[in-house]
């Protein structure tokens, strides 16, 4: 039948949506390359990571310009659901026996170069009769090495609807995708469906009776009826999709031809829950017979090659450590000179609005709660940048899922899950991506474990922090010949927070000891040329996400605090300096209130305050300094640096107000504290109760405070306060 006439003539019915759009899901393998098909088919830019379960959510976009809506769904090897994210495949699958849950077409995409494993899951699909496109992806890589793929042949021999070569990196293919979609045919209902297994005659006529009463049911719930009487016999998850479909009568009566066929299975001692994978293979093996041929061998050995370096149990560890450090020192030293331009603009615009405002309410909010508020947490946008460059290229080039292996040597010692370090790695840009990543944990309580670990890692909130105190109170030296010593005490502050979790996980496991279920295999992806688009926009994103928060959160916060800091005026003729005014002032109240319970930590009132503000956000601390000493400042002309007036500021006594001690007990407090409200939330969200989201505040403040109060309390008594 022609499909142009059908497009033409046959009414969208089938594959609409309950909002009545039609749409089409994309599955496939984890890094199969499945979310950068999706954003070239729709032109969105979600994020995509060279290792498995970065997708951990439906995704929807609209076919460019079509209406038809696209659906990026989680990576999965097969049907058979075992973590929270694979479940969400496997759910969406089943829910496909229903007619008004159909989609109509599904684009399978596959690693090309990794066939055997990719068609699994493909001729799983397949088996749904609902008109599916294997997209071979990543064909720029076989190409390279020199496998060939009949692609006619496979389309034949899947019985697919179409078989399209393609690579989501150069954009080979993408066109004849989207005009596969749109000439999709019409869903034919209740069509024999042609099996994608081997499975000989004896084991088909132990399930024969099985089968032919799925077939045979007046409802299409069916539509692959030999395969789904193997996986009835093989296991009761599958039976659990099935039963809500069905009368009890008849949920009996399939429950009994099950019974019969496993007791036959029994009897001529046939092992039945291996039986699918081993008749898929067998299908999958005369495929590849067929269509596939490689020539070069040693090709494929290049990403081992370099493994056998890179995870060597001990040069792996020290190119690790080398490749942070490199990171760590370029965050200091290359943004040293965007950061000047940008401060010098900010002071400029300082001056200007000091100059050309007339003097009042108006001039001083500008100056000192807006310019100086906002303009210090935007200097640090050349770090904020750098880092998630680098997070971005150690994910897409596949060397973070080397870190993960490398570290769950020394972790899976400490009770966390494997599965549990790449979600606490990518912490590192912000916890919340991070901690929904935590859904490819399998067991529950590693999954709670990890979650409430991951707000431990030092999100990229906490930079402008870091820097912030760093520069101005650590030496500027160089050690070893290239390290910076700041560029160290920040790598010191990154990996005290994961040691921290490491400890605390060891800490639990003593306490509460669990026998494991899963072993944790770990999937190395082979190293690949990070695409360049799929970098930049995670850094435009990021970069962009707290451009934002700096025009909107803290902005507003800045205001805010501007006006705490300046009312009440006290009278004129008290002659208070404009330190003292700020003293008394409601933020100086606040602060002075808190002061008995942070002095132990060598915090003032100021500080005090910028605690209470960062809980919004952990930046915000910034800004609150920059508010606070502009306006103790207000009677000078030129407007002095943020490092410098911490370096400046004194108690009334003249002991300085900083000191080493006390910013690294600042630092310190900064990397364990639980200080942001975006975090809460999704924990609540994960969790489904709130009771999870507490534990995380009072934990992390509790160990906030009593290292911070350790930190301090031991240096004084050392004398290095
Ligand atoms: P998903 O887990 O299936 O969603 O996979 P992603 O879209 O996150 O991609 C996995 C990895 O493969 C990423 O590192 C991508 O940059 C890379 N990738 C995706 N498509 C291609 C392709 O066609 N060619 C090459 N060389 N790499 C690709
Ligand atoms: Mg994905």
């Amino acid at each position: 039948m022609k499909r142009s006439n059908l497009e033409s003539k046959v009414p969208v019915k089938k594959g609409i949506s309950p909002n009545n759009i039609p749409w089409i899901a994309i599955v496939g393998n984890p890094n199969s390359g499945k979310t950068a098909i999706f954003n070239r088919l729709t032109g969105s830019h979600h994020k995509v990571g060279n290792y498995p379960g970065v997708t951990v959510e439906k995704k929807t976009g609209w076919l460019r310009g079509q209406n038809i809506q696209v659906r990026d769904l989680p990576g999965s090897y097969s049907l058979n659901a075992n973590s929270l994210d694979e479940k969400i495949v496997v759910d969406t699958v089943q829910q496909w026996r229903l007619p008004e849950h159909r989609p109509q077409a599904v684009v399978v995409v596959i690693d090309a170069t990794n066939l055997t494993r990719n068609l699994y899951l493909t001729l799983q699909i397949l088996e749904w009769n609902i008109p599916t496109i294997v997209v071979l992806n990543m064909m720029d890589e076989v190409r390279k090495r020199d496998i060939k793929i009949e692609v006619e042949k496979l389309q034949e021999e899947l019985h697919a609807y179409k078989v399209i070569p393609a690579s989501a990196k150069t954009g080979e293919g993408i066109q004849e995708i989207i005009n596969a979609i749109r000439g999709l045919p019409y869903y034919q209902n209740g069509e024999a469906v042609k099996p994608r297994l081997f499975i000989d005659k004896e084991k088909k006529s132990i399930l024969k009776s099985l089968t032919e009463y799925l077939k045979n049911h007046p409802q299409n719930y069916f539509p692959s009826p030999l395969t789904d009487s193997v996986r009835l016999v093989a296991n009761d998850q599958s039976f659990e999709y099935i039963k809500q479909l069905l009368e009890p009568e008849e949920i009996k009566q399939i429950q009994n031809l099950i019974q019969q066929a496993r007791v036959e299975f029994g009897q001529r001692e046939i092992s039945f829950p291996t039986l699918e994978s081993h008749a898929r293979y067998a299908f999958i093996d005369n495929i590849l017979a067929k269509c596939f041929s490689e020539e070069n061998l040693e090709q494929k050995s290049f990403s081992e090659r370099i493994d056998a370096f890179l995870s060597h149990p001990v040069a792996g560890p020290i190119v690790l450590i080398l490749i942070l450090g490199f990171i760590f020192n370029s965050i200091f030293s290359w943004a040293e000179y965007p950061m000047g331009w940008i401060e010098t603009g900010v002071s400029w615009l300082s001056v200007q609005a000091r100059m050309l405002l007339p003097d009042g309410v108006l001039k001083n909010l500008i100056v000192d709660g807006i310019i100086a508020g906002v303009g210090n947490v935007i200097v640090f946008f050349p770090q904020i940048v750098l880092l998630i460059f680098f997070l971005a290229l150690l994910e897409d080039s596949g060397y973070m899922a080397r870190m993960a292996f490398i570290l769950d040597r020394l972790m899976s010692k400490f009770g966390l899950h494997g599965k549990a370090v790449l979600p606490m790695l990518s912490g590192f840009a912000c916890a919340i991506p991070a901690i929904m990543a935590s859904r490819t944990i399998e067991n529950w309580r590693d999954r709670l474990l990890t979650i409430m670990l991951i707000p431990l890692m030092s999100c990229s909130a906490r930079l402008p922090v870091y820097i912030l105190l760093i520069s101005a109170f650590i030496p500027h030296q160089t050690i070893w010949g290239f390290l910076q010593l700041e560029a160290l005490v920040l790598m010191g502050m990154y990996f005290l927070g994961f040691f921290t979790a490491i400890m605390i996980a060891l800490f639990i496991k003593k306490f509460i000891p669990e026998r494991r279920t899963n072993p944790f295999i770990m999937e190395l992806p082979p190293y690949r040329k990070p695409m360049f688009s799929s970098i930049w926009w995670r850094v435009y994103n990021s970069g962009k996400l707290f451009l934002v928060n700096a025009g909107s959160i803290i902005l507003a916060i800045s205001i805010v605090l501007w006006f705490l800091a300046s009312y009440p005026k006290p009278e004129a003729s008290r002659n208070l300096t404009p330190k003292e005014k700020v003293e008394q002032s409601y933020a100086g109240q606040i602060g002075h209130l808190l002061e008995p319970v942070i002095q132990p930590l060598g915090f003032d009132w100021k500080i005090g305050v910028g605690l209470i503000a960062s809980f919004a956000a952990r930046e915000v601390l910034v800004s609150t300094f920059a508010t606070i000493y502009n306006i103790e400042q207000a009677d000078e002309d030129n407007v002095v640096p943020l490092v410098e007036a911490l370096r400046k500021d004194r108690y009334p006594d003249g002991r300085p107000v900083f000191t080493v001690l006390v910013a690294v007990s600042l630092l310190v407090y900064f990397v364990y504290a639980a200080q942001c409200m975006a975090t809460f939330a999704i924990i609540k969200r994960e969790t489904n109760s709130w009771r999870w989201p507490i534990v995380m505040v009072v934990y992390m403040t509790v160990l906030a405070y009593t290292a911070s109060l350790i930190v301090f309390q031991s240096g004084t008594l050392l004398g290095l306060g």
